[in-house]
């Protein structure tokens, strides 16, 4: 992959492959926008990453899969928000997060054993362990299930941490500082369609564990 200049607070960029991965892998959520006849749009999909690419999955009939398979260049942004820069100023209030911008093509995934592991992946990312609890589907389901593979071509990638800055000459007297945010799971919720208690599986044990 090759790296964007970050130009306005250039001191957060990192340009670094390894940072680019770690924040696609905290996350399996991204914004996707494509252009169709001429008008910009932007939709939230889920991803899984495997290196430099990103594979996406939905309907055969799903009209941004489609759209984007025009060789049209598409962008994708994932953010992890970390928490609200409190400062003694708005000025210089803002907050924590992690950040990276994908600039990049995406192909139609026809072979079936890179379907297949392009769906492992994009599960694995979401819930790791998930997809040696329940079947992926079954024949027809598969069929009407389209794999697309998006390659990262360029990426940027910026990152804020720490406290408030810019506000060390202000006095009036207020509290300031750093209120963290992050993703946390409730309580599991049971489907209570099919009656039974079966205990909650390991794949949601150890994804309530991590978060
Ligand atoms: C967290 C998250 C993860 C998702 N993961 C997937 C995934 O892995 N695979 C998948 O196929 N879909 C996923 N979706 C649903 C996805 O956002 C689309 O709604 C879906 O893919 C249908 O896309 P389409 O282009 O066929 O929609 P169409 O119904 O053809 O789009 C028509 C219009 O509906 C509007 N629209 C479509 N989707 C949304 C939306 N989500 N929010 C607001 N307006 C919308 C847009 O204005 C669009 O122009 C996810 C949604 C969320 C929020």
């Amino acid at each position: 992959m090759e790296f964007n200049k970050v130009v306005r607070g250039a001191k957060r960029a990192i340009y670094d492959e390894a940072v680019v991965y770690e924040i696609l892998d905290a996350g399996f959520v991204c914004h996707l926008a494509f252009q169709h006849q001429g008008q910009t749009m932007i939709i939230p999909t889920a991803y899984g990453r495997d290196g430099d690419v990103l594979y996406l999955h939905g309907s055969t009939k799903n009209f941004m899969l489609n759209q984007i398979l025009d060789g049209q260049t598409i962008c994708i942004s994932v953010m992890h928000l970390d928490g609200l820069v409190l400062a003694r100023s708005l000025f210089d209030t803002g907050v924590n997060y992690r950040s990276v911008t994908l600039h990049g093509t995406a192909t139609l995934v026809t072979d079936e054993a890179e379907r297949i592991h392009g769906l492992r992946r994009f599960t694995e990312q979401t819930i790791p362990g998930r997809w040696d609890e329940v079947p992926a589907g079954n024949d027809t389901q598969l069929k009407a299930t389209m794999v697309v593979k998006f390659i990262i071509d360029r990426a940027s990638c910026k990152v804020r941490t720490g406290g408030p800055a810019g506000d060390e000459a202000l006095t009036n007297e207020v509290w300031s500082g750093v209120l963290p945010l992050s993703m946390r799971a409730a309580e599991p919720v049971a489907d209570d369609k099919f009656g039974a208690t079966y205990n909650v599986s390991k794949s949601v044990l150890e994804f309530m564990a991590k978060h």
